[in-house]
């Protein structure tokens, strides 16, 4: 099967180095399997988005030698895809509307475990659940090895459509990998816990299960996880060179093997070659590499 692998960022803030990592990465491995590299812009969750982002992303991939092999999806124009997903999880009797709050599921440490607290309020629009099986589901990931997760006890029944009206992440993410032909799902270790979740999305809508790929996470230097909505970490795409060799390091191709030339297609080129899935790091976080030491 030919390869085929995808960037998904959320538009939430400017790409800064941690998912700059997840980007070439997941580039450098479709093109070493000779396979696709897609970009998809999920931008579900209106509030969370911040107005422009998704332009300054794909200026920010296009600053660094990344554009999409296919025309890039944007998730909010895909409502009534998802919606089709969601009947079809509800007429199976495993999606079901719910209109706790959180502080109705307080008690149980924050999961839904049985059924709703309060009676569905009839002027606010309900969320939809899927109930989670008291099962454990288990993956191989290619990086980070066997996986288990017991989704009724460590996840709880989970949101596949928000009350606010849009597809949630987890419903939306295992539409479009499916729809897409994705065949390998590289991306950063936050999301490792979401996998299950997914897995067993795609059993119940009878999707193709990908293989996974978890990156470890980039740490800032006070060990926090990096976010797009610190902007002062955001990467210059007028000055990509540097953070381009960082990342390449990180991802195994250190700096004194690649030629010492002057435009990142030439650098990603000559990375191709040299990229090796085995030489990935596996362990759990990254430290920030300094771009700019100082004098
Ligand atoms: N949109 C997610 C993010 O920006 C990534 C989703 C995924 O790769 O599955 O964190």
């Amino acid at each position: 099967m030919n390869y085929r692998g995808r960037f998904a960022p959320s538009p939430t803030g400017a790409l800064h180095l941690g998912s700059l990592l997840v980007a070439v990465g997941s580039w450098l491995r479709a093109r070493s399997q000779r396979g696709v590299w897609i970009v998809r812009m999920e931008d579900l969750d209106p509030a969370r988005e911040v107005p422009g982002a998704a332009r300054v992303i794909l200026d920010t991939l296009a600053g660094f030698g990344l554009s999409s092999d296919e025309p890039v999806w944007y998730q909010s124009q895909r409502a009534e895809i998802y919606s089709a997903a969601l009947i079809r999880l509800q007429n199976c009797g495993v999606a079901f509307s719910c209109g706790c709050s959180r502080s109705d599921l307080q008690k149980n440490h924050g999961l839904h475990l049985h059924s709703c607290e309060a009676p569905a309020n009839p002027i606010y629009q309900p969320a939809w659940r899927v109930r989670a099986p008291d099962q454990v589901m288990r993956f191989d990931d290619l990086l980070q090895g066997p996986q288990q997760q017991n989704l009724r006890a460590e996840v709880g029944d989970f949101i596949v459509h928000r009350a606010e009206g849009h597809a949630a992440y987890q419903l939306a993410v295992v539409v479009d990998d499916a729809a897409q032909g994705i065949t390998e799902v590289m991306r950063g270790a936050d999301l490792i816990d979401s996998t299950a979740r997914q897995i067993f999305l795609q059993r119940t809508l009878d999707f193709a299960v990908p293989d996974y790929l978890h990156l470890p996470l980039l740490l800032d230097a006070h060990g926090q996880k990096l976010s797009k909505q610190n902007s002062s970490l955001a990467v210059d795409a007028r000055d990509p060179l540097p953070a381009l060799r960082a990342v390449l390091d990180l991802l195994g191709i250190a700096a004194a093997r690649l030629p010492r030339v002057a435009s990142v297609d030439s650098l990603l080129h000559a990375a191709i070659t040299l990229f090796d899935a085995g030489r990935l790091p596996r362990r759990g976080t990254l430290d920030e590499p300094m771009l700019h030491p100082p004098n």
